[in-house]
């Protein structure tokens, strides 16, 4: 297993250093959505197949609120099952649009396994239907998971590793499982046959650009000569 984190300084940025979790990059963790994910409600719920759409999204900022709330007002309702919820009371759950509504203990572009547009982020579908990348239609919260890039106050040192239990905050404890802890490596969300450097390729370029991408993935690779493992507990 690789070194658990690589520091390389941001080519976009001077005096700002990433500090990235390699073990975890290097792991087979994959989203398991659909095909085992237990959720993230203090019980298992995996026939509700609400992944990590149960609390809502927090929005970035007013640019991304404002992307938000435009996609929204184009998606289809035939794709979008709280269309009229939307209409009539809006995406946000509060005037400073910090947070995605939730809609009968869900985020409001989650549509329900029995609705007929299609399961899952009504973002997503929107932007599948329109040939276009999730990541340019979702709050970055939901595109970048399993990833937290965590800022310092001064800026000068970006920690980019897993989820975990303490990032939810109190309700964190109870979850059922946080998929990606490394301190409870779960096997069900261990079984990709590629590592999360290779299958979130294009997250990762999104997240923290090309060129720090491609530093990323060679200092992995060299590390593990492109073998896939998962982090050890
Ligand atoms: S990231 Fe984890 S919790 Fe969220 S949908 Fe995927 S497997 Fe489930």
């Amino acid at each position: 297993m690789p070194e658990q984190f690589v520091e390389l300084s941001d080519p976009y940025t001077p005096g700002r250093r990433w500090r990235v979790d390699a073990d975890f990059l290097a792991s087979n963790w994959t989203c398991v959505w659909g095909a085992g994910c237990i959720g993230i409600l203090d019980d298992p719920a995996e026939d509700l197949q609400q992944g990590c759409c149960s609390h809502g999204a927090e929005v970035l900022d007013q640019d991304e609120a404002m992307l938000i709330a435009a996609l929204a007002a184009s998606l289809d309702p035939a794709r979008f099952q709280n269309h009229a919820t939307a209409s009539e009371l809006g995406v946000f759950l509060n005037d400073g649009r910090t947070h995605t509504r939730v809609v009968n203990d869900a985020c409001i572009f989650f549509n329900r396994p029995e609705f007929d547009g299609g399961v899952g982020c009504a973002l997503h579908l929107g932007a599948l239907d329109a040939e276009e990348q999730p990541t340019d239609w979702k709050p970055s919260i939901c595109w970048q998971a399993p990833l937290k890039a965590h800022h310092t106050e001064e800026g000068t040192l970006v920690t980019l590793r897993p989820w975990t239990r303490d990032d939810w905050g109190p309700g964190g404890k109870d979850m059922a499982w946080i998929c990606t802890d490394p301190n409870e490596p779960n096997p069900a969300a261990f079984v990709g046959d590629e590592p999360v450097v290779s299958s979130l390729a294009h997250e990762l370029s999104e997240l923290l650009g090309p060129e720090l991408y491609g530093s990323v993935r060679a200092a992995i690779d060299q590390q593990t000569d492109g073998s896939v493992g998962r982090p050890a507990s």
